[in-house]
């Protein structure tokens, strides 16, 4: 397996970081999980554009200029022989001495993995997976906002516990006034009086590149939707719900807290968007 390290690829082996990094030690850096589709890119403008958004939101400048992602991207790829691959970029604030202040580490540290890609069981794809809303709160965005991709992610890792402790697939996280925010690693969407509902990115969440294209394939369809604040009991009323993200794609949700949502099974809006981000996914890659 050949992984990009700082300045060139390596033999995993040889993928080694310092124990002195601040990402180890501090989660201080940022990153992106992309996916190719026959070796063509998902949304790669959008996740460049997110990855450089997060780095400037925790003054970090990333090491590689815009125009060479994309071919490094395509190098590591086409170096582990992949089609349908995995791509995590992480870039961390470098290895430094003991200490908060960034200033201490010279240069980012920059790694870029491609894997083969692993679908996600066909029958949690068909059937819907179960939610629990966790006791977890999301970050207040004023402490740390959501919008940074950042390798600090124990929020969603103890809202994933809560999840799993509850025996559901994910976690969705309430914001500190009660709204709907978002799962561990998906952004989500219900559905409700044939309207289809998203909570607003000012309610504390990442932006979900999946989300938009969704959104938009959605007004191309006249299906309305509306970004907002939503209380739990709003989605337990919804006749259908589904998460997304880069890997998931549209994964339907049937049950929420233990009881079944709407028919219990993928409802119609779920299933014609799920159609149509197949049918249209060659607008979406580079
Ligand atoms: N929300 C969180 C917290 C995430 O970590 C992710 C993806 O990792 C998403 C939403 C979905 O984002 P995207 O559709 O860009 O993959």
């Amino acid at each position: 397996m050949w992984i990009y390290l700082n300045d060139r690829f390596v033999d995993r082996k040889e993928a080694v970081v310092s124990v002195f990094d601040h990402g180890f030690l501090y989660g201080d850096g940022v990153y992106e999980t992309l996916r190719a589709y026959g070796r063509r890119i998902f949304m790669l403008a959008q996740h460049l554009a997110r990855l450089q958004r997060s780095a400037h939101l925790i003054g970090l400048e990333l090491p590689i200029p815009e125009k060479d992602w994309p071919p490094l991207l395509n190098e590591a790829i086409q170096r582990n022989g992949l089609d349908e691959a995995y791509l995590r970029i992480t870039v961390s604030r470098g290895e430094g001495d003991i200490g908060l202040d960034p200033a201490l580490c010279r240069r980012p540290t920059v790694v870029i993995l491609a894997l083969p890609f692993k679908p996600y069981p066909v029958h949690l794809l068909q059937e819907g997976v179960q939610l629990a809303i966790v006791p977890v709160r999301r970050n207040l965005a004023a402490a740390l906002s959501p919008q940074i991709k950042s390798l600090n992610f124990l929020n969603n890792i103890l809202a994933k516990r809560e999840a799993v402790k509850a025996g559901a697939f994910d976690g969705l996280m309430l914001n500190a006034e009660g709204h709907l925010t978002e799962c561990t690693a998906s952004n989500v969407f219900f559905v409700q009086a044939g309207r289809l509902c998203t909570p607003s990115v000012d309610c504390g969440i990442l932006d979900g590149i999946t989300r938009e294209v969704v959104i938009l394939l959605a007004r191309e369809q006249r299906i309305p939707v509306e970004a907002g604040r939503y209380t739990p009991e709003s989605l337990r009323q919804a006749e259908e719900c589904f998460l997304t993200n880069t890997t998931m794609e549209i994964m339907p949700v049937r049950e929420v807290d233990g009881k079944p949502l709407g028919s219990g099974r993928p409802g119609p809006v779920t299933l014609t968007l799920r159609n149509l981000f197949q049918s249209n996914l060659a607008r979406f890659l580079w």
